[in-house]
């Protein structure tokens, strides 16, 4: 039976305190106890449904996340106050000191300046690589390596992972396959494909309004029970806990993420297919011209599209530059990092969110200079933007 995540996500039925349809936000960093027994039990992690400290959890915290893990069909998840809040500890919890990461090497920029600059002053390597080479991917294995890293779908070159064939290498080499789902929630489900533990930046799609920061990892319960453990759990002890007032205005807008998806992905789907037919170098994962659009097809829930990312080439910085600003000054877009708000956002990476990647490395993975990367908006009139989007364009040369 096919796997339906945003089902799973409305099925869940939680009532406030006083029959409220939303659950009640949990408004206390600490709780009280009547026994000091039950107090010690909760600190060891023996008494169920009995909360101590908010940054161990909290019950709007654990709402989000039950609700997060039913998304990704994991038996449970743990939410964070940013994506980077919960990277970062998933790897410094599955990795100790002397062993190795294999990474993808078009990663977001945070992300792969964690594993290329911090993580080697504690003595964690990573190797980085295309992950669309499974056996590139294989070779970079070592004896020492315990987890496979990449994004479903790559920020920013739109590299899309095939989740099935990294979890079979995973499973025969015993390492942890990590999949950042942040730019497809929906559309493809990690878990159903073999990924062990998935991640995702709530601050984009998941919450789309643009006015958080928050993140989220889905895994077992053993896994997630050790981040959160008191004596050495990384979630725990890092202390990136999202606050309680948050996590429950994430959840509210969690309910309509499959509506969202669908538009972002109609809109992205409707702008690649004429900006590519308009000669323009465009990448997106639902164009028959992208490398892995069988892939992506075949991994795919396939109500929810092939996302709302898309990239165009205009050949230079300046012009990419003047682009953005005039498609801003139309009320297109802003020209603004980050993704999944309901106006179209753009950037030129290169020089925004992966100039931690150094201009060599950029040009080896195809990250040009001219790259603008789109996070499609939920424009209602799609046709009237493709419009607008072509008129300037053609007034500054680029058609
Ligand atoms: N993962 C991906 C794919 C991202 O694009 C980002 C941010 O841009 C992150 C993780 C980091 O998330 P946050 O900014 O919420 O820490």
């Amino acid at each position: 039976m096919a796997f339906k995540p945003a089902n799973n996500i409305q099925d869940l039925q939680y009532f406030g305190e006083f029959g409220g349809v939303n659950p009640s936000i949990s408004d206390s960093s600490t709780y009280t106890f009547l026994s000091a027994k039950t107090m010690f039990d909760t600190f060891e992690g023996n008494a169920d449904g009995c909360y101590l400290y908010s940054r161990h959890s909290s019950p709007s915290n654990l709402y989000l996340g039950e609700a997060l893990a039913a998304m990704e069909g994991t038996k449970t998840a743990t939410v964070t106050a940013s994506g980077m809040g919960a990277i970062t500890p998933v790897l410094l919890q599955l990795c100790d000191a002397g062993e190795h990461i294999v990474s993808s090497r078009t990663i977001y920029g945070g992300t792969y300046a964690f594993l290329k600059n911090f993580t080697p002053r504690l003595g964690i390597e990573t190797t980085f690589v295309d992950i669309t080479k499974l056996d590139i991917v294989e070779a970079a294995i070592t004896p020492k390596t315990k987890v496979l890293y990449c994004e479903s779908v790559s920020n920013p070159l739109l590299e899309v992972a095939d989740i099935k064939g990294l979890a079979k290498l995973a499973k025969t080499y015993n390492l942890k396959l990590v999949v950042d789902n942040t730019f497809s929630p929906l559309s493809i489900s990690p878990i159903k494909l073999g990924a062990d533990i998935v991640i995702h930046s709530l601050t984009k799609f998941i919450n789309g309004s643009s006015d958080t920061v928050g993140g989220v990892v889905c895994g077992s319960q053993e896994f997630i029970d050790q981040l959160r453990n008191v004596n050495d759990g990384a979630a725990m002890l890092l202390g990136s806990t999202m606050d309680s007032l948050r996590s429950a205005s994430v959840l509210k807008n969690l309910r309509t993420l499959h509506i969202r998806m669908q538009q972002h992905s109609y809109n992205a789907s409707y702008l690649a297919e004429k900006f590519e037919a308009n000669g323009l170098k465009t990448v997106y994962p639902g164009l028959t011209s992208h490398p892995s659009h069988h892939l992506f097809k075949s991994m795919m829930n396939e109500k929810y599209g092939f996302g709302g990312m898309l990239t165009i080439d205009v050949g230079s910085l300046d012009k990419a530059n003047a682009l953005m600003e005039l498609m801003q000054e139309r009320n297109l877009g802003y020209l603004a990092v980050s993704l999944g708000f309901y106006k179209t956002l753009f950037s030129a990476p290169g020089s925004s969110t992966s100039s931690e990647i150094p201009e060599d490395e950029q040009e080896a993975m195809g990250l040009s200079d001219g790259l603008i990367r789109f996070s499609i908006g939920l424009d209602a009139d799609i046709e009237r933007t493709y419009d607008m989007m072509l008129a300037c364009m053609v007034e500054l040369g680029i058609l």
